[in-house]
């Protein structure tokens, strides 16, 4: 495809790889450099931006006022083609698409921006666009935030019955946005739509109340934007607390995709490594859940000399991302990226369909083209990258798995399974859907064989 230029540069099997893989860190110094962020506010200022065509940035400006934009020099320097704007991938996976809003809602703020409009009259119809682009998929804000003595956990979210979402109050943004992400509704600066909770001492009191809990998934944001002293005084506590039912810790990152520096630039990476190790010698399993969208996200030396850094300290790496239109809908792009990580000693956990929030009419595609991608990509792989689950869609009632398309009796239908269920008695309950050739998400399917409803309902 076009827009995948990872396989032209590095071919099937990754980044001119050995070669590299070899170099130990430090590598040449010329490949480190300082984190740097640009947003709405400077990014003109970006030498690769300032050769584009003013139409481009223009369309930037608009979009970058309804959806989170911010990139980084890492990004900037290392991971975008820039002889392939506007189709790299990577280019397209941080920066805003004009595409990215529907039509009518970008003629109306690039209207405003045209007449130089109020600052409070833009305001208004960028809450309006908002609250149209469905800010609370899956039922997140009001549905899983837990109980503790009669108050809400606002930094807590318990959905399934082994796992708690942890969302720590400084781990709230990212070292880059995704333009696809659905958790932007906590970029935009409104106070409501934040669940973040300041003390891990709830958190803990919590687990100690409930024994269930086996896993705590720390998220964000990207918590691994937290400085060694914010992760430190978030994670020691929780490890000193010794929670005997506490047996796993999940970090979800996309620093090594955004800035793999974090794991190398001394002292903080040695702060943040010793960390992963002590938790380790703690005796808990702690596994950093990467976000990897693209195979050139796993090519650059810094990402390269980060996984083995983190690997070192014990902890495990596993992977996921959604599928997404335009960035990376394609099987070879899976298979390579698949194979990269297994290279590398990452384990394939997550393939997501893209969430029914923000620029979905971009990014979405068929559940019946998703679930083709996951085939086509897997039949390329051995068993060890066919750890991954998916296509999966994180829905109100649980992941719901797409597991094939069968003619059944003459009737075609999708085969659907609960990975997670909000009630565990259901995962792994196989049911079946109408096949709908343009359905993207779960909302748009119909039990089969003429169900009154699914499983969940
Ligand atoms: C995916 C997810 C989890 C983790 O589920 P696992 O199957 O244990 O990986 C936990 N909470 C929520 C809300 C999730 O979406
Ligand atoms: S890094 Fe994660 S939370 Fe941050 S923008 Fe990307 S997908 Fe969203």
């Amino acid at each position: 495809m076009e827009h995948f230029t990872a396989q032209n540069q590095y071919g099937k099997d990754g980044p001119k790889g050995r070669r590299v893989i070899k170099k130990e860190y430090p590598f040449n110094v010329a490949h480190t450099q300082q984190y740097k962020a640009y947003s709405l506010h400077n990014f003109r200022k970006i030498p690769q931006i300032r050769a584009l065509p003013e139409k481009l940035k223009f369309e930037i400006e608009v979009v970058a006022q309804v959806f989170p934009f911010k990139t980084n020099t890492y990004v900037i320097n290392e991971l975008i083609d820039w002889n392939n704007i506007p189709n790299d991938p990577i280019f397209r996976l941080t920066f805003p698409q004009k595409e990215m809003l529907l039509p009518h809602h970008y003629d109306k703020i690039a209207n405003l921006l045209n007449l130089d409009a109020e600052k409070e009259e833009l305001e208004k119809v960028v809450d309006k666009i908002h609250e149209e682009l469905n800010p609370h998929p899956a039922g997140q804000m009001e549905y899983n935030v837990p109980l503790l003595n009669g108050e809400r956990l606002s930094g807590l979210q318990h959905k399934y019955r082994e796992t708690v979402l942890f969302f720590p109050s400084k781990g709230q943004t990212c070292h880059a946005y995704c333009s696809f992400c659905f958790r932007w509704p906590q970029f935009t600066g409104k106070e409501e739509y934040k669940f973040a909770m300041r003390e891990t001492s709830l958190l803990i009191d919590y687990l100690k109340k409930h024994p269930e809990v086996s896993d705590v998934l720390i998220t964000g944001g990207d918590p691994m934007i937290m400085g060694s002293r914010s992760l430190r005084h978030y994670l020691e506590p929780l490890i000193n607390a010794d929670v005997q039912s506490l047996r796993t810790i999940r970090i979800g990152t996309k620093s090594l995709s955004f800035w793999p520096y974090k794991y190398l630039h001394s002292p903080e990476a040695d702060e943040v490594l010793a960390l992963f190790r002590k938790i380790v010698d703690s005796g808990k399993h702690l596994a950093i859940m990467a976000h990897f969208t693209h195979p050139r996200e796993l090519g650059t030396p810094a990402v390269r000399a980060a996984i083995k850094r983190i690997r070192s300290t014990g902890a495990e790496i596993r992977t996921q991302s959604p599928v997404l239109r335009w960035i990376n809908d394609d099987p070879d792009v899976w298979a390579t990226m698949w194979k990269m990580q297994v290279k590398l000693g990452c384990i394939p956990y997550y393939m997501f369909v893209v969430r029914n929030t923000g620029a979905q009419h971009y990014y979405g595609l068929p559940l019946e083209r998703t679930y083709e991608i996951y085939k086509n990509a897997i039949q390329q792989v051995s068993g060890l990258a066919r750890t991954v689950r998916g296509p999966s869609m994180s829905a109100m009632p649980g992941k719901v798995h797409v597991t094939g398309i069968f003619d059944i009796n003459g009737e075609k239908v999708f085969g659907l399974n609960m990975l997670q269920a909000r009630r565990p008695d259901i995962v792994m309950q196989p049911f079946f859907a109408k096949y709908n050739p343009e359905a993207t998400w779960l909302d748009e399917l119909e039990p089969a064989f003429g169900e009154k409803k699914f499983p969940f309902e």
